[in-house]
């Protein structure tokens, strides 16, 4: 506890002070007793903190609104909003940069778009064995969950990994889930390790996550340094042709998360009815397991934990069979 905290003695600084809270309060009341203030929403409603009170003062926006528009170049909706254009389909297209352009397209005439090319050459990058990886992590403390990791660090203590050895083989699957409550770091290395082909490429959503938390453990572990480089080298992005909007598929509303993507690409698979369904629950159903005296309990919660990530994964596996399909290359 000494090397996370300073114990200072702030009693006269606080003293000091006491004067200062009783005017402001003073001040408050009298504010409280007056009209509501005329202030429009702007910049100030989300910076530096989304306000509490969005839903009071954001009524008026309707839905698909220019607030909406997202991604590289998206116009600026509040001054198109001081314009008195609220729904994003009242913004002449003329005024739009090409991606926004796919946005309102979709919205309003249900267009898709795949740029075939872009999308081949990106699948002629991937190579054999191809492994599809997630991780999930702790949630970011300021007080480190564990020795040797700093604030706010996220600390992978689960992966699933789906592996393709070759065209149309089995698809296998290795997973991993550290028990709660103590440093998953090593295991989760070394289990990682373990079951990653060396010259595999390794397909994730959002490399930049699953590369920088496995450079961490690098730095952690030195003698797995080399490995760690060696295996982050060969990772690819997944998520990069719908980022780049190669593919935009009108339900994707503009996003390119998978789970905007998942649901209009293969409807047939859905995070709907799990009891874990996103990184943040996955995190504190970690940290819930840890209090969990239950057995019982335990082993539902891993088993949701298990599934949730399963199903990230194997999105990747049915994302890119339709992306195959959609260059004609099936199975390629
Ligand atoms: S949402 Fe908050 S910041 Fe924005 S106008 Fe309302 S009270 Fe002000």
């Amino acid at each position: 506890m000494d090397e996370l905290f300073a114990i200072l003695d702030v009693t006269g600084e606080v003293q000091a002070k006491q004067a200062e809270v009783i005017t402001s309060i003073a001040v408050m009341r009298v504010m409280l007793q007056g009209d509501l203030p005329q202030i429009d929403i702007g910049p100030h409603c989300s910076d530096p903190y989304e306000c509490s009170f969005c839903g009071h003062c954001w009524q008026h926006i309707p839905e698909n609104s220019v607030f909406d528009f997202s991604d590289h170049g998206r116009p600026d909706s509040f001054a198109l909003y001081q314009q008195g254009i609220l729904k994003m389909e009242d913004v002449q297209v003329e005024r739009l940069k090409w991606r926004q352009k796919l946005q309102l397209d979709g919205l309003l005439h249900q267009k898709n778009h795949v740029d075939v090319p872009a999308v081949q050459d990106f699948l002629d990058s991937l190579w054999y064995p191809l492994c599809f990886m997630d991780f999930e992590t702790t949630y970011m403390t300021p007080v480190p969950l564990f020795d040797g990791t700093h604030p706010y660090q996220q600390v992978p203590f689960q992966f699933s990994l789906h592996i393709l050895e070759k065209p149309g083989s089995e698809l296998r699957h290795h997973e991993f889930l550290a028990p709660s409550g103590s440093n998953p770091q090593i295991s989760f290395l070394q289990s990682l390790l373990a079951v990653v082909p060396k010259v595999a490429c390794i397909l994730a959503w959002n490399q930049v996550f699953e590369k920088s938390r496995l450079h961490e453990l690098a730095e952690t572990f030195p003698d797995y340094r080399q490995e760690v480089y060696a295996l982050t080298e060969n990772i690819r992005d997944l998520m990069s042709p719908f980022r780049s909007k190669y593919i935009y598929h009108w339900q994707f509303d503009g996003s390119y998360s998978i789970k905007a993507v998942l649901p209009a690409l293969v409807p047939e698979l859905s995070y709907k009815g799990l009891a874990v369904n996103n990184g943040e629950m996955a995190a504190n159903t970690w940290q819930q397991m840890r209090y969990e005296n239950d057995e019982g309990r335990i082993a539902e919660l891993r088993l949701q934990l298990l599934e949730y990530c399963h199903l990230d994964t194997l999105a990747m596996v049915r994302i890119l069979e339709k992306m195959r399909e959609m260059v004609g290359g099936f199975n390629q």
